[in-house]
């Protein structure tokens, strides 16, 4: 089992979050399964990404998360937000985001999103030459320049990282050599071209792999400009950043990569001595600020086995069920968060309520002996959870969300 983030307390035994104390928090949403983000916990991030990164501006990709109260309160603290829908797009807006500090990635996005984008102001980062010309078709249409940038499918990867999103053949982006020649054509049509947007990886833990993959990423698009001729106004640098989840895994060294990317930037080539670079993060932000919050239902005994059945599961929190882009299924960090003083007896399996093998979320945990009515809390939950997982499968009860440290 991975180690319980930073920043979460107890009270006569009772996990806080926020200093709240969580069977409060459940009382105030009315029931469990709940998820509660802890917004103090998401600044103390911001923070720590804006004195490791003087200068670089900070986007937060609302994919990670897009709980509205979230999203109207990170926003603020933000310099822009990426979105991969017009779903997302017309959340950011409905928050209040500016829309020449948002932009718009993601692959098979029809007219109509295209159409919605560019009445709005914002970037799309277009995914292929195909897209990019529907997206001047429509600008011409419209009488009104589309605010294009050239999302590049690099010719590395960040290495190790959790998922692969460019090297190779891949849905996202435009291969490396032929973006000089669609970039001449953006900017012949007399679309507004933004710059480029080269998202190498995610959930990368490797300092060292990161490093270079924005060493790589700032070479390529010096490169990219000096092909085309022209001065990119703004550079993505992608981001990438991961959290632990399991035993073993340590957290990333934020410093040393923010120390590595300045001294690069300082020695960057001349063609991007006035382009506006950004990271865009999801997951580093928001994943350790929330928690998962479901009830004991159930405990029984199988084959001298001891399972602890809630009221919640995957459909919820797919990734804790190892569902979501694990290879071999490990736990994510648990508590019984009504007996945080009372030290592990006893080995037992946690499950959901689904009718599926696959609804587990914690396999032979050593911990304090539970009851029906306890609260189980699974950890890393403030990221790709409610909105990443199969919502309606087997019509159980939706979960509710809480913000709190607002
Ligand atoms: C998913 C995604 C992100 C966020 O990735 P994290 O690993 O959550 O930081 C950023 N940019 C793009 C283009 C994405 O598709």
């Amino acid at each position: 089992m991975g180690t319980i983030p930073a920043g979460f307390g107890a009270e006569e035994g009772m996990l806080t979050i926020g200093g709240r104390r969580v069977d409060a928090l459940v009382a105030e949403a009315g029931d469990t399964p709940l998820f509660v983000y802890d917004f103090g916990l998401v600044r103390q991030r911001v923070d720590r990404f804006r004195a490791a990164f003087p200068g670089v501006q900070l986007h937060y990709a609302v994919k990670a998360n897009p709980f509205a109260p979230l999203l109207g309160s990170i926003l603020n603290l933000v310099d822009g937000l990426d979105v991969a829908s017009a779903g997302e797009l017309r959340l950011a807006l409905l928050q209040g985001a500016p829309p020449e500090t948002v932009s718009f990635a993601g692959p098979g996005k029809r007219d109509t999103e295209l159409e919605e984008a560019i009445r709005a102001g914002v970037t799309l980062n277009c995914e292929s030459e195909g897209e990019a010309e529907r997206a001047i078709a429509i600008g011409q249409r419209l009488a009104k320049a589309p605010k294009l940038a050239v999302r590049v499918n690099p010719d590395f990867e960040i290495r190790g990282s959790g998922m692969r999103m460019g090297g190779g053949a891949k849905p996202f982006g435009v291969d490396a050599e032929r973006v000089p020649a669609l970039v001449r054509r953006i900017v012949d049509a007399g679309a507004d071209w933004r710059g480029f947007h080269i998202f190498a990886g995610s959930q990368a833990l490797d300092a060292g792999a990161l490093i270079d993959a924005q060493r790589a990423t700032l070479d390529l698009a010096a490169n990219l400009s000096e092909a085309v001729g022209a001065a990119p106004a703004t550079l993505n640098l992608g981001g990438g950043f991961g959290i632990p989840y399991f035993h073993g895994e340590q957290s990333l060294d934020l410093k040393f990569v923010g120390d590595a990317l300045i001294d690069n930037l300082n020695s960057r080539a001349q063609v991007l001595e006035n382009t506006v670079i950004f990271i865009e993060l999801g997951r580093w932000l928001v994943g350790e600020a929330g928690v998962y919050l479901t009830r004991i239902v159930d405990r029984k005994v199988s084959h001298g086995k001891t399972f602890l059945v809630t009221d919640g599961g995957m459909h919820h929190q797919l990734a804790a069920s190892g569902n979501f882009g694990q290879v071999v299924r490990r736990n994510y960090p648990v508590a019984i968060a009504n007996r945080m003083d009372e030290p592990p007896t006893e080995e037992a399996s946690i499950v959901g309520c689904l009718c599926t093998p696959l609804d587990r979320l914690g396999d032979d945990l050593l911990v304090p002996s539970a009851a029906p009515g306890d609260l189980i809390a699974i950890f890393l939950a403030g990221a790709y959870g409610l909105t990443a997982s199969p919502q309606i499968f087997l019509a159980q009860q939706p979960a509710g969300e809480l913000l709190v440290g607002v």
